[in-house]
């Protein structure tokens, strides 16, 4: 199987794209239209109006979360999340290598440095065997907190990702972290619709957080949104995401150091729309999914799977070459045919403001990191 095949192939899949196939394209529908008009009529487009309820609400009740809040984008919502968990100045949180940069800039923004911990090779999340190592290895509880006996610093939080919307093994990574005393905020940027043992991603930890960027399932245009099953964490996040002001008719006092995080309403009104078609996307995306699999089952290329106890929301297709020669030459010949492919992201402790970060071997992350590629995903009529 060589590069001209695959590309073949995936031009078959998207025809009517003679100027190139995007990655991922958001899908807007009448309904979009509909809902985003209903708010410019309303005139309340910014920080107030009924869509900003509406979207907690659905996001709430579709993941079977207690509650949501949601904010300007994933970024937002992750730094807010960790900062609403005590997550100081001087701490360090556990994260992994394998994610977008957003995962660890949040933490960064709280004053607190990554802990690198490998990956799984089958689900790119976070490889829970790798935790525990980690943990046993270099921590203790003391006065009921996960102190690193290296550093001497308290491990506050741990941020698993879902990559590219496949579960990790979340309920492992959450049991441990519950013995060492250490609060789980899942970064489901890219998992709204995916599933653990029956279960929505985002709601095992802590907190969980997605992202409603253009690039996503789903889109406000920008957005996202923390949920959670804890009301006093949620009430402290609304809170903290619309500047701390306290509630009184017209007196504007603020009672702390709060954010303008809030999702304006014209950005809600779109994401309405987007969550009312969400399970149609995902439909479509599996059927993608599908078709892919079949055609990369007779090839020595690894297209990569839900495991069993998982069901993946198929954001983001992926594949694994033997190589990263082979990997390189077919994000050559894709580029130059206008194909969306998308290598890695570089490992985020090898980029500069984080290369002095505590790590373990990152092992499966940098196997991983040469040989996938992202491959177009859009939810098309497959
Ligand atoms: C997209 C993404 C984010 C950040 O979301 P934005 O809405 O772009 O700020 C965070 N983490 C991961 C893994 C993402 O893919």
């Amino acid at each position: 199987m060589n590069s001209k095949d695959i590309i073949l192939f995936i031009k078959k899949t998207f025809p009517h794209k003679e100027n190139g196939i995007p990655l991922h394209e958001p899908i807007i529908s009448s309904l979009e239209q509909k809902y985003v008009q209903n708010c410019l009529d309303s005139t309340f487009v910014s920080s107030v109006g009924p869509f900003v309820d509406l979207v907690e609400n659905k996001i709430s009740e579709y993941c079977g979360a207690k509650r949501s809040v949601a904010v300007v984008n994933g970024t937002s919502a992750l730094h807010i999340a960790l900062e609403s968990l005590d997550v100081n100045k001087g701490e360090e949180v556990i994260t992994q290598s394998l994610s977008f940069v957003a995962t660890s800039n949040a933490i960064n923004y709280c004053g607190a440095s990554p802990i690198f911990i490998d990956v799984d090779l089958d689900t790119m999340g976070m490889s829970p065997t790798a935790l525990l190592n980690f943990l046993n290895l270099n921590a203790e509880i003391q006065n009921n907190h996960c102190i690193n006996k290296l550093s001497g610093k308290k491990i506050s939080a741990c941020v698993p990702m879902h990559t590219f919307g496949f579960p990790a093994r979340i309920d492992e990574i959450c049991s441990i972290c519950k013995n060492w005393k250490i609060p789980v905020i899942e970064d489901a940027a890219e998992a709204i619709g995916s599933y653990y043992k029956g279960k929505h991603l985002g709601t095992f930890g802590d907190a969980g957080i997605f992202s409603f960027n253009g690039n996503k399932i789903i889109t406000a245009g920008g957005g996202g949104a923390v949920v959670t099953n804890d009301s006093l964490l949620a009430d402290r996040i609304k809170h903290l995401t619309t500047t701390a002001k306290t509630v009184h008719p017209y007196k504007y006092h603020h009672d702390q150091l709060g954010y303008n995080y809030r999702m304006p309403n014209i950005n809600a009104a779109l994401l309405c729309a987007q969550l009312e078609n969400l399970n149609k996307f995902i439909e479509k995306k599996r059927n993608l999914a599908f078709k892919y699999r079949k055609f990369f089952e007779s090839t020595e290329i690894d297209f990569k799977w839900e495991n069993e106890n998982s069901r993946a929301n198929f954001w983001l297709n992926c594949i694994q070459f033997k190589s990263k020669e082979e990997r390189n030459q077919f994000i050559i010949e894709s580029n130059q045919q206008h194909i969306g492919i998308r290598p890695a992201w570089e490992l985020l402790h090898t980029l500069p403001m984080y290369k002095d970060c505590m790590k373990d071997s990152q092992k499966n992350a940098l196997f991983l990191q040469e040989r996938i590629v992202n491959i177009p995903s859009s939810a098309i009529n497959a």
